[in-house]
């Protein structure tokens, strides 16, 4: 035994004396090398964001929004940025309220500019067979953007931008409450988990968005350029769907 063990066993000991209640402990550390713990097993926990929600933002119209229907409405009349200057459509994101799983891609692009809907572009067609592919008819997600509107040209979308929009998203999620996240591309993991690092270095680890487990994997619109990434997209998304059947 440990000197800290020991010490805590003490410590345990004194407070039954004391007439505290007893707590059993095993007389020997856990064996079980980390090495040999089952490849079934969820990969190591990441990062934990946990942004003020609601109560202390009680005046601001998104914390406001009681329903999906009453964010859509928010984003649909908004201009605190200057992706309103150019939009057609705004793009709030759609799916059921009680959606399980949430999806977070980038921002929209020309199709989703053109029609109001999330992922209907070639990337959305590639997200939906993703979906699929884990038993996820696209219909049960709720598929969003960090951004509502549309970037010019489909360039990245600006800090200020995404500072100026992502209480929508974050209200959607708190709205929802879902039972795990996934962040598609790099905006969105490093937004949802506020975190400069790398996609490759967010990957393949459970981190938590105020407590929700959020996975992090390629954007489908880079998987159409690079299919190599379409088998780590895969690993990605059924790690996503142990955590939905666990
Ligand atoms: N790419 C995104 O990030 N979002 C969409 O809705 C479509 C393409
Ligand atoms: Fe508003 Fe977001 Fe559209 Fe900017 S991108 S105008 S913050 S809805």
């Amino acid at each position: 035994m440990n000197d800290a063990r020991a010490l805590a066993k003490a410590y345990l000991e004194q407070q039954r004396l004391l007439g505290g209640d007893a707590v059993i402990l095993p007389e020997k550390e856990p064996t079980v090398p980390v090495s040999r713990i089952p490849t079934t097993d969820l990969p190591t926990s990441g990062i934990s964001f946990d942004p003020p929600s609601g109560d202390l933002f009680a005046s601001d119209p998104v914390q406001q929004a009681r329903t999906l229907a009453d964010v859509a409405t928010l984003v649909a009349a908004c201009t605190k940025c200057k992706l309103c200057e150019s939009r057609t459509h705004t793009v709030p994101g759609e799916g059921p309220d009680d959606a399980r799983l949430v999806v977070v891609g980038e921002g929209p692009g020309r199709t989703e500019d053109e029609t109001g809907r999330p992922f209907v572009g070639k990337a959305g067609e590639l997200l939906t067979k993703i979906l699929e592919a884990i038993d996820f008819p696209r219909e049960r997600v709720f598929i969003c953007n960090v951004v509502k509107c549309r970037p010019p040209e489909n360039r990245l979308p600006q800090y200020d931008e995404i500072a100026a929009c992502v209480s929508y998203l974050f209200r959607q999620i708190e709205l929802l409450k879902p039972a795990a996240i996934l962040a598609m591309g790099g905006t969105a993991a490093q937004t949802l988990l506020n975190t400069k690092q790398s996609l490759g270095a967010l990957r393949n680890q459970v981190h938590r968005f105020r407590g929700i487990p959020l996975i992090v994997t390629y954007h489908p619109a880079a998987l159409l350029r690079n299919p190599n990434w379409k088998r780590p997209t895969w690993d990605d998304v059924r790690i996503a769907r142990r955590i939905l059947d666990g």
